[in-house]
Parts: structure tokens; sequence; C-alpha cells
């Protein structure tokens, strides 16, 4: 294992004296430090910072990046999380001086533009999603999540039915919907999958009663699988007054083909960085905006955006549950969201999804005698297979994943859906091209020879990365979160 990423730090690199930055003469009288920070606030010795030249820095920031795997440097099929190609355009779009440079404090006249772009975003996503009023306000999906919960149970509250308190999911759920409900104080009511990988329907029809809230779904579900039962499963929980709530992280399936409000959904977020573009897996940001019905909308968390006559301004919704966010949420995510959405069009964003869903398809097809395929059904925008075969060469999923960054291919999503076994969850999305995938399929295949012939090969990897496999046990419980002098 090697101790350290394998560039010097910049840290280690320090020079005494050495400068990155000039700055130019003052020319304003200078204020001592003392009358601009109280006395018990400065600091007594000078901050240990690296003394490094502009040039330095430069080579450190662009090296580091280079020990990382993101989408522009390879293929990246990590299901679930729709890891696509962010066109470049978005960045020239966000910026854009009236985009980049205003401010959430500036007088809502004078940012017309900026009310605008939210407004129509938020049309054009209840469009796709075929419900009525949007918030974007949520950070992200899981922020989503709550929010959608929130007008839920305010919506239940409103009606006099605060007993309501219990929420169906599935077991193939994200764990973030059932973290959602507990954060929301609603009891999780889990509902199995049937042996086709969708709700199972009687089992659903003997879990709701007067105390339903509603269900979590997400359609395509963690399976990549449509659940063709949906409208029975939205009659089912409405007819016990409850609501349906729709997870669109998977929403790259659907683009202009299925409208979650449609099948009887009453609440959708969408993961703007997944399904919209979006650089993400860094930590964000990202943006959860949800669109709800007609009936909801009064719950929405605000402000929104309304438009009156040729005027925008910021309104917050009647009963709404409140603000989510300091100011407006991460506007320059929905700038580019709105770009990706008006680049494509109608059209566009359904060849979109049924690229997405082609490629999968093709992919799951060519790896299927090579992997077990536990659901061998039509799938979505990706698929899961399962790895446990190779146990009886002593070989886990986890090193197949571990052996792929050997070929610059960052790992399928492994373990989840926790209903697989040794689950493999590929999602290879729409922008990559034909030869990619098969490259890929031929890297799959050679994994899987080798841990016939050579196991080991696996159970060491990787060979070829900056850092080898590290510790995992160790790096949860010891993280080394800053650069610490050497001992
Ligand atoms: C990614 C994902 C989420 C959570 O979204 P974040 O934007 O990461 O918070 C929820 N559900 C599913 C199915 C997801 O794939």
């Amino acid at each position: 294992m090697t101790k350290r990423a394998a560039v010097p730090l910049i840290f280690e690199r320090s020079t005494p004296g050495r400068r990155g930055y000039r700055l130019p003469e003052l020319d304003v009288p200078e204020t001592p430090l003392e009358e601009l920070i109280p006395q018990e606030y400065l600091r007594t010795d000078a901050p240990e910072l690296p003394e490094v030249s502009e040039l330095e820095v430069v080579r450190h920031y662009t090296q580091l990046s280079r020990l990382n795997h993101g989408v522009d440097v390879g293929f990246y099929p990590l299901g679930s999380c729709t890891m696509k190609y962010n066109p470049r355009v978005h960045e020239d779009v966000v910026s854009l001086p009236g985009l980049r440079a205003i401010h959430p404090y500036q007088p809502e006249e004078t940012v017309q533009g900026a009310l605008e772009l939210m407004y129509n975003l938020g049309e054009y996503l209840a469009a796709i999603s075929g419900l009525s009023k949007a918030s974007l306000q949520p950070a992200a999906g899981a922020h989503g999540e709550l929010a959608g919960l929130m007008v839920i149970k305010r919506y239940h509250n409103h009606r006099g039915e605060g007993h309501r308190t219990e929420m169906i999911v599935p077991d193939s759920a994200h764990g973030t919907n059932p973290a959602s409900c507990a954060m929301v104080g609603y009891k999780v009511v889990e509902v199995p999958s049937d042996e086709r990988g969708g709700v199972d329907v009687g089992a659903l029809k003997k879990l709701v009663g007067p105390n339903t809230a509603g269900l979590m779904l997400t359609n395509p579900n963690t399976l990549g699988l449509f659940d063709e039962n949906i409208c029975r499963i939205a009659n089912i929980v409405h007819e016990a007054g409850g609501l349906l709530y729709y997870d669109g992280a998977n929403a790259n399936a659907i683009m202009g083909i299925v409208r979650p409000g449609d099948t009887g959904f009453d609440v959708v977020h969408f993961n703007l960085h997944k399904t919209f573009s979006t650089p993400h897996g860094g930590g964000g940001p990202g943006a959860g905006p949800i669109v709800v019905s007609k009936e909801l909308a009064p719950f929405l968390p605000g402000p929104v955006v309304e438009k009156e006559g040729d005027q925008y301004r910021f309104v917050m919704p009647e009963h709404s549950i409140g603000r989510l966010r300091s100011f407006y949420g991460n506007f320059l995510v929905y700038a580019k969201a709105y770009a990706y959405i008006l680049s494509h069009g109608p059209k566009g964003l359904r060849e979109v999804s049924e690229t997405a869903v082609l490629h999968a398809n093709y992919m799951m097809n060519r790896l299927k005698d090579v992997f077990e395929l536990p659901y061998d059904r039509i799938c979505m925008h990706e698929f899961v297979l399962s790895g446990s075969g190779l146990k009886e060469y002593g070989v886990r999923t986890l090193d197949l994943a571990k052996r792929l960054s050997d070929f610059g291919y960052h790992a399928p999503t492994v373990y989840f859906p926790l209903v697989v076994e040794e689950a493999i969850m590929i999602e290879p999305t729409e922008t990559e091209p034909k030869s990619t995938l098969d490259e890929f399929i031929e890297v799959m295949k050679q994994i899987a020879q080798e841990a016939k012939d050579n196991p080991e090969m696996l159970t060491t990897a990787p060979h070829h990365t900056p850092v080898r496999r590290v510790d995992e046990a160790r790096a949860a419980r010891h993280p080394v979160l800053r650069w610490q002098k050497e001992q």
C-alpha cells in the first residue's frame, strides 16, 4: 500500500520565501488589523502555509485531478448515479455575467432574467413530470425527498388526517428513501418485491390502511426495471387515502416517454445533477427540485417564482412547509439544467432516454452469458448483474470492481440494490459511443476469465492506480483528513 498519493503534496514542496502571487502597491490608507477584527479573534502565531510558486500550485492541483477518476477521463457506469457527459456549453452559459455575477440580495426587478429562468425551468420540469408546480429549492435528491415528504405530511395534517404516519417503501429502494421517511417522523413499512422485481401488489394491498400516508417509489426501480403495475399500485394507495412519491433519480430512462404524473404520482423529485447533467460525484453542488400536483402546490417549500403579467417575483406558497435553503438554492445548477433542456428540446430529451435504455439493454444482453442476470427481462437505463458466480473462485464483486480500475474504468455500483446478492449495477448512459460499451464488455469478460485462471489478480487489485487497495475499515475509522508533517 502506498503511504500517500504518488505525487508530492504541496506542503512538501514548500520553500521559505517563495510566493505564488503578486499584489499591486497599496494605494489606500492602511487600516490596522486590530481595527478590523477584535483583538481576541486575532491569531498570535502565523499559520503554517506552504510557500510555493504559482506554477507549483497549478501543478499540484492538476496532478491531484489526475489521481481521480471522472467522466472526462473514462467510462463511469456507476448505476443509479447517471454519470453522463456534461456538455461544455453549460460552462459557457454559467459564466455569463448576467447569471454568474448577480447577487441574491438584488431587487427582483434587476434580476428578472434569472427569475424567468427559474420559472421556465419549473414549467419544463412540470411538463416532463406531468405534474403542476415546481419548487427548485432542495439541494439534492435526498433533500427533495425530505421536502416532498414534508409536503405530503403537511397536506394530511391540513386535512385533519395527522394519524397517517406510515410510508410504504419497497425493499429495493435507495437508502435515502427510508432515511428521509425517518427524518420526517414517518414509520417505514417495507413492501417486498415480486419475482419480476416489481412491487408485490398482493402484499401492498395488505399493507395499506387508514394510517397510510403514502408510498415512495422509483420507476424504473433500482433494478433498472419498469414496474408495469404502476397504475394499479397508484390506485391501491390512493383508495387508501395515501399519496405517491416518485423518486426521480432514474428519470433518465423515461423523459418524453412516460410522465410520472400520468401514472398516479403526486410528488416527484428530479436530480438535476444526474438526469440534467451537472458535474457531480464530488459532493455537489447539485439540485433536487420537486414538482407536485395542483392540490399539493400550496404546501411547496418557498419562495417559488410566480409570473404576473410580464413580471416575475418570489412568492411564499400559502401553506408552505417553509424555506429549505439559503436564498434560492443552487442557481447555477438550474442554469445548467435549463441549458440542457433547451439544447435538447422535447424530441432530444426523448432520444436521450431511448438511447440510455438501448445502451443498457445492449450491454445486459452481451454480459448475461458471463455473469448471472437475476431478472432477465427488458431493462430500462441500467441493469443489475450478480457476481455470486465468482465466489467459487474465492472472488467477490468488490474484487471485480477494484480490477476494473486497472483498465481505466470507474466501477459500477456494487452491493446495491440489497435484494440482489453480490450486485453489480451498470448504467452506461446515453453519452458513450458504442465502442466504449464494446470495450467495457470485453474487459468484463476478460476479468471473469481471470477470476477462474488467476483469482489473485482480482483479489489484490487494483495494480495500476496511484493508490492501491485501501484498508476500508481503517479508512472509515481513522480517516486522514488533512496533511500532517511526517513524524
Ligand atoms: C442518487 C439517488 C438518490 C439520492 O439523490 P442525491 O442527489 O444523491 O441526494 C435517491 N434515490 C436514488 C434511486 C438515487 O439513485
